[in-house]
């Protein structure tokens, strides 16, 4: 492929489709209570996409103008021989036709890869964090292990990775801790962004009691802090202001009060090649029938072009006690 920039996909809102999400697992070492149930049944083995079929998806969008492609999941850094699959794909960055090769991640096996991923171009991450207690942490994980993740994040910042925390809100959880997150986190030179929980698949609690409506933390912080908004931009949801004490800077994702959809750049591909055109609705196409159909990318890339002729709108959460979750599928199917 030519370093040259593609022409972008455009969906029937004239928005420029240039960011792909992949979740290229549903697995995952945690079990965070507000995303999955402990009991959690995963896919089938034989319906996922190998890590070629993946590549050859990835490379399909990046030549129809994806510019920014993060790895998600599950967790993707333990899906076996994950590092493959990014080493082929930093190939892109060589070229000039992405931009930006990255991954969310729970920071579990970070220590192990840090190095490996900063020598394939990966320069930032997000990892996820949502308290500095060791106690409250396994409590949120079920299985999670603070002070791995802390060697994790230690590890990526020395390999010259930058680093973005996220912290979903929950109240009575964490909302009273998380302005000394944001110290911490401002303190070692990482960015923080704070989420809202979605109603996003089954899980064994209810979620209605651990709504926190990021307006209202915003102004509990605004008590404290003086926040000034900034126009940054990441390529993704989150708005961002820049806390005059700390020097940092702090993101919020609000699907739920405030609504992101108007500048949606980016569509989502799950591990079985189910393409989602937004991450609260429920109309998908499967690319991989398309993919396995034939050798050459000619019918997928008429596949993802019709896809993108249907991506919706918008999306329309609500979390109110009576509603089952506005979309059954797991935020671990889609990633975040
Ligand atoms: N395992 C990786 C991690 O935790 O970073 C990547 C996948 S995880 C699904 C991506 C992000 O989604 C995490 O920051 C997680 O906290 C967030 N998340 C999961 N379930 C959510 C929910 N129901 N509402 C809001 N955020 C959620
Ligand atoms: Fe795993 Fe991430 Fe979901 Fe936690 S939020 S259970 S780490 S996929």
């Amino acid at each position: 492929m030519s370093g040259e920039t593609q022409p972008a996909m455009i969906d029937p809102f004239g928005r420029h489709v240039t960011y792909l999400r992949v979740s290229v697992t549903d697995r995952c070492d945690f079990r965070c209570t507000y995303c999955m149930a402990e009991n959690m049944t995963f896919l089938p083995k034989r319906d996922l996409l190998t890590l070629e079929e993946l590549d050859r998806l990835c490379s399909t969008f990046v030549a129809k103008g994806v510019r920014k492609l993060r790895l998600t999941g599950g967790e993707p850094l333990v899906r076996k021989n994950i590092m493959g699959l990014i080493r082929n794909l930093s190939r892109h960055l060589q070229t000039g036709a992405l931009s930006e090769l990255t991954l969310t991640t729970n920071g579990s096996q970070l220590a192990k890869y840090a190095d490996e991923l900063a020598d394939c171009g990966v320069k930032r991450i997000n990892v996820s964090v949502d308290t500095l207690d060791h106690d409250k942490f396994r409590k949120i994980t079920r299985w999670g292990n603070l002070g791995q993740v802390m060697e994790g994040i230690a590890a990526a910042q020395k390999a010259g990775i930058d680093i973005k925390i996220n912290a979903v809100a929950l109240k009575d959880f964490n909302d009273r801790e998380l302005p000394a997150m944001i110290e911490w986190a401002h303190g070692q030179g990482m960015d923080f962004t704070v989420i809202e929980t979605m109603p996003m698949g089954e899980i064994d609690v209810d979620r209605t009691h651990q709504y926190l409506p990021l307006s209202v933390f915003r102004e509990q912080l605004e008590e404290r802090w003086t926040l000034r908004d900034i126009p940054l931009k990441t390529g993704g949801p989150a708005r961002y202001v820049e806390i005059a004490e700390t020097g940092g800077r702090l993101g919020f994702i609000t699907p739920l009060t405030h609504n992101f959809c108007e500048g949606c750049n980016r569509v989502r591909l799950t591990c079985t090649g189910t393409l989602y055109m937004c991450l609260g609705q429920d109309d998908a196409a499967d690319l991989r029938a398309t993919l396995r159909a034939s050798e050459s990318d000619e019918a997928l890339s008429s596949a993802i072009d019709e896809a993108i002729g249907r991506k919706p709108k918008g999306h329309d959460f609500v979390i109110d006690r009576t509603a089952r979750p506005s979309v059954g599928r797991h935020m671990s199917v889609t990633g975040g």
